[in-house]
């Protein structure tokens, strides 16, 4: 691998089914690799430090983003959470393609930072769907689920910044949407123009 590798940065509101269809993306692409994530809430019952999050005090957060430690960083539902640089560049760098599952925030300071990411942003079939998934989880309590459908709403309003909206009404159709987006942000002119280049010069050159 030596290609530089593709950022993706993936977003949707909470329980909208990001988790559930990333899996088999990266079953399929052993060569990417999902963030993990800093964050101040504390882990949901299975959730293991340094696999779904590294969960850290606010006082080590505040150092990290104090430090420049984070590509980006944003609060939701009173907690805080960031992608640690260090890792997603290194692995960017050695060609592999690097998935942020981030909120809204987040994706707008990326969006500054690297203009070559591909944005894709996962809707629900409807809010009543939405709140019937996030219920259904059963990881948040009643109450915590109402302020995430909020926050959901207004994430809604950042979908038009994203380059691809994908409905996850059937798991199957939404996955393969998912792997035909990320395909195509592969062959966009401006990522394959290296390529054309190289072919040209070894031709000059033969
Ligand atoms: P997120 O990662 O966006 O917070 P999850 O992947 O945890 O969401 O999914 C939330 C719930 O919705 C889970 O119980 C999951 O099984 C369910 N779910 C995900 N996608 C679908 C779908 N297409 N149809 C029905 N249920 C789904
Ligand atoms: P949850 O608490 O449900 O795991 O995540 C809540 C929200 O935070 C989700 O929308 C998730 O995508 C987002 N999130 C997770 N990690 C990060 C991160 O590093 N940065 C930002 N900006 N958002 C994140």
């Amino acid at each position: 691998m030596s290609e530089r590798g593709t950022l993706i940065v993936y977003s949707g509101p909470s329980g909208v089914g990001k988790g559930t269809l990333l899996q088999p993306y990266l079953a399929a692409h052993p060569q990417a690799r999902l963030s993990v994530s800093v964050t101040t809430r504390d882990p949901r019952p299975g959730e293991v430090d340094g696999i779904h999050y590294w969960f850290i005090t606010q006082e080590r957060f505040d150092r990290l983003v104090a430090e420049g430690g984070l590509l980006e960083h944003a609060s939701y539902s009173a907690h805080s959470y960031g992608t640690p640089r260090a890792q997603v560049e290194e692995q960017l760098a050695q060609g592999r393609d690097v998935i942020l599952e981030i909120e809204v925030q987040g994706a707008m300071q990326i969006k500054r930072s690297f203009p070559d990411a591909v944005f894709v942003f996962i809707l629900p079939p409807s809010l009543e769907e939405l709140r019937r998934r996030l219920s259904g989880r059963g990881t948040e309590p009643p109450q915590v689920v109402e302020a995430r459908l909020a926050a959901a709403i207004r994430e809604l309003e950042y979908a038009k910044e994203y380059d691809y909206l994908i409905v996850n009404d059937d798991l199957q159709r939404a996955g393969a949407k998912l792997e035909a987006v990320i395909a195509a942000s592969k062959c966009r002119a401006a990522g394959m123009l290296d390529y054309v280049e190289r072919m040209v010069h070894c031709c000059e050159h033969a």
